[in-house]
C-alpha cells in the first residue's frame, strides 16, 4: 500500500481480533448466542421479568397523588417516592447522587458486576425479551449465517421488534414526563405536540438501533458504568471465572486419547467450545477476566451442562475471586468492605438530617444588573431584587418585612406558586453613613404560612463613602 508522498508500507499485522465484536479485517461480527437454561439462567429469567414489570409499573403508580419517580426536567421537578425536589437544592440532591455512587462502589466491591449481568435494562431487554422473539421468529435460521428464511417471517420479527421498541420509549419517556401528559401526547394528533412526537419518535429510533443493531457493542464499547466498574473489581471481587488449575491442559476426546497414551494428565475442560458459543459478547472465558464481560452467567450454565455429561463435578466455571482461582488464596479482610459501607452510613445520616430539616422555602438575593442606587431626604435608596422558591405542594405568600436599620420602602406579599420560583423587586432604605466603600450589608425577613419565618442576608449597594469621611462625619455629630 502507498502512501500521500508514493512510500510503501504494509499495514500491521493484527494476532487475532483487536475487539470481539469485530473481525479482523474490522467488519462487524455478529454475535448469535446460543441459549442454555441452566439454574442460574431459571434465576435471571424471574429476576429480570419481576423487574421488568417494575420498570414499566412504576410510571402508573402513586405516591401521594405523584409517581414514585419522576424526572420532569421541563418543570425543574425531580420526584423521589412522595417528595418533589427542585434543582436548586443542589446540597441535599447532590448527596443523595453521592451516596448512589458510593452504594454502586459497595455493591460492586461485594458482587462485582452483578448489576451487568443481573439488573441492567440493556442486559435484561435484549436476553430476555428481543433476543427470544429473534430465535423464535427465525427458527432454525437462527446463528446460521446462509441459512434463508421466509420475508414475511423476517418482516413479522421486525413489526413486533418495533412496537415493542415503541412501547419502552413510551415507558422510558414517561419517567420524565409522567403517564398524564404522555397519554394525552398519544392521544392527540402529532400536530398538536410536534416536538413531543419527534422525542417519541427518535426514542423509539433508539430504540430499535440499540436492541436490534447495535446490541452487546452498547456493553463493549459505549457504557461507561461497565468500565466504572471494572475498574472498581480488585482480585478478591466476585467475578465469573474459568479454574485453569482443574481445566487445564484442555483436551478435546482425540487430544485426551494422545494425553492418555502419553500418560500425561488431561484437565477438566473437554474444549467444547460451548461456553463460548453462549456467551453473549463473544468472548472466551478462558482466556481470563475480560472487560467485555457482563457477568451474564450463561457459561456458567452452558459449562456444568457439559460436565454433567461427561461426568465431572459442576464448577469450572464459577462464581469465584481472582485469588482464589489463580493461586487458591483466601480472602482477607477487605478494608473497602469497611470503608464504604461506614461512608455510606454517614451519607445516609446527612441526608437523613437534611431531609428532616428540609425547609419549605428558600431566598435568595438575585444580582440587577444596572441598579442603581438614589439619595433622598430620608437616607440612601437602593433597588433591590430577591427569589424566593416555594419547595411545597401549595402555593404560599410570603411577607417581606425589613429593619430599623433596614427599612423597605414598601413592605409587601409576594405570592409564589408550587413548587415553583418567583423574584420580586424592592427598594431598601438606609442611612447614609452606614456605606462603607460603595456597599453595606443588611438582613430582611421573610414570613410564611405554618410559622415559616427566614432572615436573608443582602448586599445594598450606596455611596463610597472614605472610612475617614465617616469617622470625621461621627465626630461631628458626637460634638468632638
Ligand atoms: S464449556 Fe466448559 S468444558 Fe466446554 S470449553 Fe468451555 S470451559 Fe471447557
Ligand atoms: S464470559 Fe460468561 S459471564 Fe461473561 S459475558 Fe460471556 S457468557 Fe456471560
Amino acid at each position: 500500500m502507498d502512501n500521500e508522498v508514493g512510500q510503501s508500507f504494509a499495514l500491521p499485522q493484527l494476532d487475532g481480533r483487536v475487539l470481539s465484536t469485530l473481525n479482523a479485517d474490522g467488519s462487524r461480527r455478529w454475535i448469535t448466542p446460543r441459549e442454555v437454561r441452566g439454574r442460574l439462567w431459571k434465576a435471571r429469567f424471574i429476576v429480570a421479568w419481576v423487574l421488568i414489570a417494575i420498570f414499566t409499573a412504576l410510571p402508573w403508580m402513586r405516591i401521594a397523588g405523584k409517581p414514585p419517580i419522576l424526572l420532569d426536567v421541563a418543570l425543574q421537578q425531580f420526584t423521589f417516592f412522595g417528595t418533589t425536589f427542585r434543582p436548586t437544592e443542589t446540597l441535599l440532591l447532590a448527596l443523595i447522587m453521592l451516596t448512589l455512587f458510593v452504594g454502586i462502589f459497595l455493591v460492586t466491591a461485594l458482587w462485582g458486576r452483578v448489576w451487568c449481568g443481573w439488573a441492567c435494562p440493556q442486559t435484561i431487554y435484549l436476553e430476555f425479551v428481543y433476543r427470544p422473539l429473534e430465535r423464535l421468529f427465525l427458527g432454525k435460521a437462527y446463528g446460521k449465517k446462509n441459512s434463508a428464511v421466509a420475508g414475511w417471517r423476517r418482516l413479522l420479527m421486525y413489526a413486533v421488534f418495533l412496537i415493542l421498541s415503541a412501547h419502552l420509549a413510551n415507558t422510558f419517556l414517561a419517567y420524565f414526563v409522567g403517564t398524564d401528559r404522555l397519554i394525552h401526547w398519544t392521544l392527540a394528533s402529532p400536530d398538536e405536540h410536534p416536538a413531543a412526537f419527534v422525542v417519541f419518535a427518535l426514542t423509539t429510533a433508539l430504540m430499535m438501533f440499540d436492541f436490534v443493531l447495535f446490541r452487546e457493542q452498547m456493553c463493549t464499547i459505549v457504557c461507561p458504568y461497565g468500565r466504572f466498574q471494572s475498574a472498581l473489581l480488585d482480585n478478591n471481587s466476585l467475578i465469573i471465572g474459568y479454574d485453569i488449575a482443574r481445566g487445564e491442559p484442555r483436551a478435546n476426546s482425540s487430544q485426551r486419547r494422545a494425553l492418555d497414551a502419553q500418560q500425561k494428565h488431561a484437565g477438566d475442560c473437554v474444549s467444547c467450545s460451548m461456553c463460548v458459543q453462549v456467551c453473549p459478547t463473544g468472548i472466551d472465558i478462558r482466556d481470563g477476566l475480560q472487560l467485555e464481560c457482563v457477568n451474564c452467567t450463561q457459561c456458567i450454565d452452558a459449562c456444568n451442562d457439559v460436565m454433567i455429561k461427561v461426568g465431572k463435578p459442576e464448577g469450572l466455571i464459577r462464581y469465584a475471586r481472582q485469588n482464589q482461582l489463580v493461586q487458591n488464596k483466601s480472602v482477607g479482610l477487605r478494608y473497602r468492605l469497611l470503608i464504604y459501607p461506614l461512608i455510606m452510613l454517614i451519607l445516609v445520616s446527612v441526608v437523613v438530617v437534611l431531609l428532616l430539616r428540609r425547609q419549605p422555602a428558600s431566598i435568595e438575593q438575585v444580582r440587577i444588573i444596572g441598579g442603581n442606587f438614589t439619595t433622598a431626604v430620608d437616607g440612601i435608596h437602593t433597588p433591590i431584587r430577591l427569589m424566593i422558591e416555594n419547595y411545597t405542594e401549595d402555593a404560599r405568600t410570603f411577607a417581606i418585612t425589613g429593619t430599623n436599620n433596614v427599612r423597605l420602602e414598601k413592605e409587601t406579599t409576594l405570592l409564589v406558586p408550587a413548587l415553583d420560583a418567583a423574584t420580586i423587586d424592592l427598594t431598601v432604605v438606609c442611612a447614609p453613613d452606614t456605606f462603607g466603600r460603595g456597599s453595606r450589608s443588611g438582613v430582611l425577613f421573610i414570613n410564611g404560612p405554618d410559622h415559616f419565618s427566614q432572615s436573608v442576608s443582602i448586599s445594598i449597594a450606596g455611596p463610597f463613602i472614605a472610612h475617614n469621611a465617616i469617622g470625621n462625619a461621627n465626630k461631628i455629630k458626637k460634638g468632638e
